[in-house]
């Protein structure tokens, strides 16, 4: 076997592949936490404090007592397409929940210095040609992404009836009626002919487990709950603080070179360097705008998808770090594979592509950070996607700067402790005013799935009895036994580094078909047993055998910290064959089979 592949001249001797892998078992073996995902810490009770919303005030409300159309439990990107595409298919009550203070999810909660988007604005803030809007910048700002989240709502009238600071506790389904009762934490206990869920995927804030974290004197918060009262705007207030940053994943990043520009001193306690690729950010030229003609918007979504998704496209629209590594992304994301070459030899590609991915990012920490310890410390030993790949053109050089220490804990497991004053690491004491976590959320399930959400359907069968050992649907979308409630999110279908492609794929499909069954006078929507079992029976057959891919990874949130679910519960084919087939399921008669009229 005599593998090349174009424009990369290195050729790995097979001892140098040993020695990467050994290299990437032992970096692996260091971080690994016998406690797994019980290494962390809910946001909530003692450290509560950490999920409360400092953005918004939470207003005194009379409950709700009356009827709506239609409830999308999230008000972030995917509730929002829910709600455009309800709203299109003509329901008129349209009722948006959300803990929140406002729309935009993720992008409500997550406003620290520095956020961004990471896959490009064009393809990833949704509806952009119906709301009128072109970025104003190729990765955009969060808060020109949340202004976004706010014109959608506004464009297809969502606030007139959304609660907000709300959870809702129960959903329970009246057959006679063909009624959702829902009730709240907030008293409210209403009627709704549809549900929809699109609570996300990573919304609650984690901690980590570090001994003594309470005892600690001096600020806190969390990355997705900055204060700004205790930074400052413009994080002036910071100028006479020692900061700590704990975690340097895609938030860290993006976050540490704010902090590190404005605090008297800045310690990033760091466990797993992130890769650091290049961002080229830039603001889009406003003459390239007045040239996109209608369709522009699809035309760029569906391109990109195709190209990370490892399929054939004649050009690539987009060009950046996500297109440029769709080979890197398939293990973990689809289950496309080259028929042409065996597997042995696919296997032996993965892992050159991948290696010289690493080794551009590992040169180029050394090209960019200057104390040689330092940079040595900044390089990521892993295969690509076994986290969030990063990009930025300020992280690395935030290093050079005298105030900034980087201080590393793969040895210790992390932090070590917490004092009253300060971050402890193996004997070291670092004395800081301020703690910043950038750790991360729990992996999102929505409560129905979690069962922090009871569901009672038909007969009063709880959702999660109905699945038993696992989930139940067709297309990732309805249960059986659960009329008239649908999921989004990433639940029995295809994945993709733009989520927000994903959602909005879902979000058109639920809309069709209650656009249909308004047209039919159809009460219920509900798949028949048999449609159900049939796309369970497809999942398992088609899911992407990647379970030695995610174990061999460095511990993370993609592999349940070193220790990965064995069954997957993905279509393997990936998006652009799972929409396609959606599109077709549609147009040719797949209505029948989940609307009754009874
Ligand atoms: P994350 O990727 O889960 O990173 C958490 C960080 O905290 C990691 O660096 C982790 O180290 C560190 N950590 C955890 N426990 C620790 C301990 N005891 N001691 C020291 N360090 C500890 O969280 P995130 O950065 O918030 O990103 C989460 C996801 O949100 C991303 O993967 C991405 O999907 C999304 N996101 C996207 C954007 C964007 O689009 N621009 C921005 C931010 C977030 P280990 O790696 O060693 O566990």
């Amino acid at each position: 076997m005599s593998p090349s592949i174009p424009g990369q001249p290195h050729r790995y001797r097979p001892e140098e592949v040993e020695a990467l892998r050994a290299k990437y078992r032992l970096e692996r073996d260091r971080r690994i936490r016998p406690e797994g995902t019980g290494q962390y810490r809910r946001a909530a009770g003692e450290f509560g404090h950490f999920a409360t919303d400092p953005y918004t005030e939470r207003a005194e409300r009379a409950p709700a007592t009356d009827v709506v159309e239609a409830v999308v439990i999230g008000g972030g990107f995917g509730g929002l397409l829910a709600g455009a595409r309800l709203r299109q298919a003509g329901l008129r009550t349209i009722r948006t929940i959300d803990e929140a203070g406002d729309f935009g999810g993720t992008w409500y909660w997550n406003r620290y210095p520095g956020v961004h988007c990471d896959v490009e604005s064009t393809v990833y803030m949704p509806l952009l040609e119906e709301v009128g809007y072109v970025p104003k910048w190729r990765y955009a700002p969060g808060e020109e992404i949340r202004q976004h989240a706010v014109a959608i709502a506004k464009q297809f009238d969502l606030y007139a009836d959304a609660l907000f600071h709300t959870r809702v506790t129960e959903l329970r389904w009246d057959d006679d009626a063909a009624e959702w009762q829902v009730t709240t934490d907030r008293g409210d206990a209403f009627r709704t002919r549809y549900v929809v869920i699109s609570s996300g995927t990573l919304s609650q804030p984690k901690l980590p487990g570090i001994p003594g974290i309470e005892t600690f004197r001096g600020h806190t918060f969390h990355t997705s709950r900055w204060d700004y009262g205790y930074t400052g705007e413009d994080l002036g207030r910071l100028a006479d603080k020692k900061v700590g940053v704990v975690g340097t994943g895609a938030s860290g990043i993006q976050v540490i070179p704010e902090v590190g520009g404005a605090a008297q001193h800045l310690y990033v306690f760091q466990r797993t360097p992130s890769t650091v690729d290049v961002r080229d950010n830039r603001p889009i030229d406003p003459a390239w705008a007045e040239t996109l003609k209608p369709g522009w918007q699809r035309e760029r979504m569906e391109n990109f998808l195709t190209i990370v998704t490892g399929d054939h496209a004649d050009e690539d629209l987009i060009d950046d770090g996500w297109t440029s590594t769709a080979r890197l992304q398939r293990n973990m994301l689809t289950g496309t594979l080259d028929p042409t070459i065996s597997a042995e030899e696919r296997e032996y590609l993965d892992d050159l592509a991948d290696f010289r991915k690493m080794d551009e990012i590992r040169a180029r920490v050394d090209q960019v950070v200057e104390d040689p310890a330092t940079a040595e410390l900044l390089k990521p030993w892993y295969r690509y996607m076994c986290k969030r790949p990063g990009f930025s053109d300020v992280y690395l050089p935030t290093f050079n700067r005298p105030n900034v220490t980087l201080v590393d804990t793969a040895d210790t497991g992390g932090i070590t402790r917490m004092t009253e004053t300060g971050v402890v690491v193996g004997e070291q004491e670092y004395e800081v005013d301020c703690v910043i976590f950038a750790t991360g959320f729990e992996v999102g399930v929505s409560g129905v799935i979690s069962g922090t959400l009871p569901v009672y359907g038909r007969g009063g069968t709880t959702l999660l009895d109905h699945w038993g050992s696992g989930p139940r649907t067709l297309h990732g979308v309805y249960s059986h036994g659960f009329p008239n409630l649908f999921h989004l999110g990433s639940l029995q279908n295809a994945a993709s580094v733009n989520f927000v492609h994903v959602l909005q794929e879902q979000a058109t499909h639920i809309g069709a078909v209650v656009a249909e069954a308004r047209r039919r006078d159809a009460r219920r929507i509900e798949p028949t047993a048999e449609a159900e079992q049939r796309w369970v029976d497809t999942i398992r057959e088609t899911a992407p055998e990647n379970y030695t891919f995610r174990a061999e990874c460095t511990p993370g949130y993609y592999n349940g910290e070193g220790k990965p679910r064995p069954v997957n519960q993905s279509f393997g084919p990936g998006p652009t064959v799972f929409h396609d087939l959606l599109r077709r399921w549609r147009a040719e008669g797949g209505p029948d089979e989940v609307l009754a009229n009874g």
